[in-house]
């Protein structure tokens, strides 16, 4: 259990992980293999995973599906450059996320990661408003407690409390922010929630290429999930101030929240979304702009004609066939009963949290469940108490949250529950 050999002693000595120090490390666990919902520790203790690898390992681990598709490309090609070349991975991807997407996108943009994405997008809505010859309409405007990634203009739409503002805020551009919304998912519409965005955007839209948000669910900002109304709201207000709408459905895309992309539960289409994290079911970092027509027309009238952004690995094929796999596969299962029986189970297993002192809230969403303390929980304790149960759930700040791969099977998904309850209840 306790983490203590060579790899451990080398990697606390020598390599970053996610927003770590170096000098004063929290342990790491030495993961030798995972398969389907286990992920097996070197000291051969097997943990049930409830965080899907941070949203992406939506089939679980060692799939075979997602193995041959790999293997089978790898034997064509790892990769060659998209500048002047294409191939059948790209473009057959390229074709099946056009079709289960929102409609009224048109265009894709492939990239590698999130936070790069989500820089396309604001590239994109840039150049557009560039294009149409309103140059100053170059801030975004967003709501509180987004999360879009760690890359400087992502950076800039985070939300300025959570987000690292203060941290570089010298470099940072400054954006417009409006209230969290406050109307949860699930309860009554209050017209008064998007208010103070309405005149934001009223007294502002000058200035304002885009409003950026995360539809239904913020994720790292919060796990909150808000009224469907809000983005109706916003598709309305865009329209009307000639700002373009971009969804983040980095987290929220491939059936998460219940349905396939979270917009539909407003059934709003956005002009560009932002793709990623689940799109290869956690097998390569592999992410996706895509973008109405009218967008990219009118980027490609203005000067200089082109979109200006091309990473080296641009649709690298091995990420796109397994993407491809990864979603054929998705298509292919029953995912909406799948989420469908894991959102009671959640909201059945969770539901004795409620009466604890030491939780504000209980909240579940598809297959998401979340658990808010009142107070921040002591991230290194709990987690070394959540791998003696046997269980890999990482919690951050007052959030102890489980979104375990789409095929967890009723009895693994109870031993997460247990242990986040039992987590909960170490602090009343
Ligand atoms: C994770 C995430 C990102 C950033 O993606 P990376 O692949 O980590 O760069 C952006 N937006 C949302 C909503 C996310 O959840």
């Amino acid at each position: 259990m306790k983490p203590e050999n060579d790899l451990t002693v080398f990697d606390r000595q020598h390599i970053w992980h996610p927003y770590t120090s170096i000098t004063e490390p929290l342990p790491v666990y030495p993961v030798t293999s995972a398969s389907g919902v286990r992920i097996r520790l070197q000291d051969g203790c097997e943990l049930i995973d409830g965080m899907s690898s941070w949203w992406a390992a939506i089939h679980g681990y060692n799939h075979p599906v997602l193995n041959a598709a790999l293997r089978t490309q790898s034997e064509k090609m790892a990769h060659v450059m998209f500048g002047g070349l294409t191939h059948e991975a790209a473009v057959e991807l390229c074709q099946l996320l056009l079709d289960m997407t929102p409609a009224g996108l048109d265009k894709v943009f492939l990239c590698d990661s999130g936070s790069v994405s989500v820089e396309v997008a604001l590239k994109m809505a840039l150049q557009y408003q560039q294009a149409r010859n309103v140059p100053e309409k170059c801030r975004f405007l967003t709501v509180r407690g987004g999360y879009h990634g760690d890359t400087f203009h992502a950076m800039s739409v985070c939300d300025p409390v959570t987000g690292m503002h203060s941290l570089f805020n010298r470099v940072l551009p400054q954006q417009f922010f409006a209230p969290r919304p406050k109307c949860r998912f699930g309860t009554d519409w209050q017209a008064e929630d998007i208010a103070e965005l309405t005149s934001l955007l009223a007294t502002h839209h000058t200035e304002i290429a885009a409003i950026i948000i995360e539809p239904i669910v913020q994720g790292a900002g919060g796990m909150w999930f808000y009224h469907p109304q809000y983005l109706r709201e916003l598709r309305l207000l865009c329209d009307r101030f000639e700002v373009l709408l971009i969804f983040d459905e980095i987290a929220t895309g491939f059936g998460r929240t219940g349905k396939m992309f979270a917009a539909e539960h407003a059934g709003v289409s956005p002009d560009i979304l932002c793709l990623g994290k689940a799109l290869t079911g956690g097998y390569m970092t592999l992410a996706a702009t895509l973008c109405t027509n009218n967008v990219a027309q009118v980027i490609c009238q203005g000067e200089p004609g082109l979109f200006m952004h091309g990473p080296t690995f641009m649709a690298n094929p091995l990420a796109c066939a397994v993407a491809m796999a990864s979603v054929k596969l998705l298509l292919q299962s029953d995912w909406q009963q799948n989420i469908q029986r894991i959102e009671q189970q959640l909201q059945e297993e969770l539901e004795p949290a409620r009466s604890l002192q030491s939780v504000a809230h209980v909240r579940v969403l598809g297959a998401i469940g979340v658990i808010e303390m009142r107070k921040a929980i002591d991230m290194a304790t709990l987690q070394h108490f959540f791998v003696s149960q046997g269980v890999w759930i990482r919690p951050f700040g007052r959030l102890i949250y489980l979104m375990p791969p789409y095929i967890i099977q009723s009895a693994d998904l109870t031993r997460l529950t247990k242990a986040a309850i039992q987590a909960a209840r170490s602090y009343s």
